[in-house]
């Protein structure tokens, strides 16, 4: 009898994790497949595509798993997973991270929300979403977010062996970095633990979300006249907000002395200032805010900060676009939108 819960017409149960580089996702996924097929001798196999590979960049990894007499001849990304993890929040506004999830999928998130909110998010109709705050989680135990979000997959996919995976994880560290096996074990157990479920039925009309393949803006019949790019300059537009994650600096400025040692730190274009006059009447630059399109969440600024104008805050859902003060570029043209 087989132990995979259900297959496609190929014969695979697939999984697809959606994250951005920094958090694991790639190595999540390779331990993943490796658990399946050492600990369980599952056939399978795990990929990832992550672009360039830059830290904030969108990140996918694959997982396929099938009986051990079928072939694996299929090399594709998966387009219609059984299961989606998705390691990061952020990500809903670069990427259709349930794209091709079926009527009855699982999907997994990194989120304290609720789960009405997420469903909305993910444009779901039906099908399981599962929660865990694998940010929480790694904060509490100074490890990574991968680890507690593998904890909770093993808990979704449960014809895994969590014992199996906790074997890995041993061996993985106890050679050059045996400090952090008991962070890590904890963590996994605690992403295993605390993963909550909701179920949404699906009514006969339900199809669930359609895959999407994502396409460049710009291509034969959206090109500017002659093949120009007319925007002048593209970090301008660049959008950091994905490089965050989980924490951002929280600006109060009633307590700024505007000194700028935050904008000096600041590796970024992120700090928004405006001249005005101090008490007697001399022309100085006034901190206004922050513009978290360009922030990526270091927090150097908060280090650099003598006062309590800035802190850490962790990150939630519509933050950064109801506290954010613009940039002004009165200059720049163009662009693609
Ligand atoms: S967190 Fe980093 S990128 Fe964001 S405003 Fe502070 S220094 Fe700049
Ligand atoms: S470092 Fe702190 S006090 Fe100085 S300008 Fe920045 S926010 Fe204000």
């Amino acid at each position: 009898m087989s132990i995979l819960p259900r297959k496609n017409e190929l014969g695979f149960y697939e999984i697809r994790l959606e994250s951005i580089g920094g958090l694991g996702a790639n190595l999540a996924g390779k331990m993943l497949a490796e658990a399946g097929v050492f600990g369980l001798g599952l056939n399978g196999s795990n990929f990832a595509s992550y672009g360039s590979e830059k830290k904030g960049s969108p990140v996918k990894s694959f997982i396929r798993f099938c009986e051990p007499d079928t072939e694996i001849r299929v090399h594709s990304p998966i387009e219609e997973p059984h299961v989606v993890g998705v390691f990061h929040e952020a990500l809903y506004k670069m990427v259709d991270v349930a794209s091709g999830l079926g009527p009855d999928g699982i999907i997994l998130v990194n989120s304290t929300r609720d789960f009405d909110e997420i469903k909305i998010d993910l444009k779901m109709e039906s099908g399981t979403i599962a929660t865990v705050d694998a940010l929480g989680i790694a904060v509490e135990e100074k490890t990574k977010v991968n680890t507690a979000m593998l904890g909770a997959l093993f808990r979704v996919c449960d014809f895994l062996d969590p014992e199996a995976m906790k074997q890995v994880i041993r061996k993985t560290f106890e050679k050059k970095y045996p400090h952090l096996v008991e962070p890590n074990l904890r963590t996994f157990d605690k992403g295993y633990q605390t993963v909550n479920f909701k179920t949404y039925e699906k009514n006969h009309e339900a199809t669930g979300v359609g895959f999407t393949r994502p396409l460049s803006q710009l291509g034969y019949l959206t090109q500017e006249l002659g093949g120009v790019l007319t925007s002048q300059a593209n970090s301008i537009q660049k959008d950091l907000s994905g490089s965050r994650q989980g924490f951002l600096p929280k600006f109060v400025q009633e307590e700024c002395i505007h000194c700028a040692a935050c904008d000096t730190a600041c590796p970024d274009f992120c700090f928004v200032w405006k001249e005005g006059e101090d008490k007697r009447g001399r022309k100085q630059m006034f901190l206004q805010g922050i513009d978290y399109q360009y922030c990526k969440g270091c927090l150097k600024c908060v280090e650099a900060c003598p006062t309590t104008a800035l802190s850490d805050l962790r990150e939630t859902l519509g933050y950064a676009e109801s506290h954010q003060v613009k940039q002004s570029f009165p200059y720049v043209i163009g662009g693609i939108s």
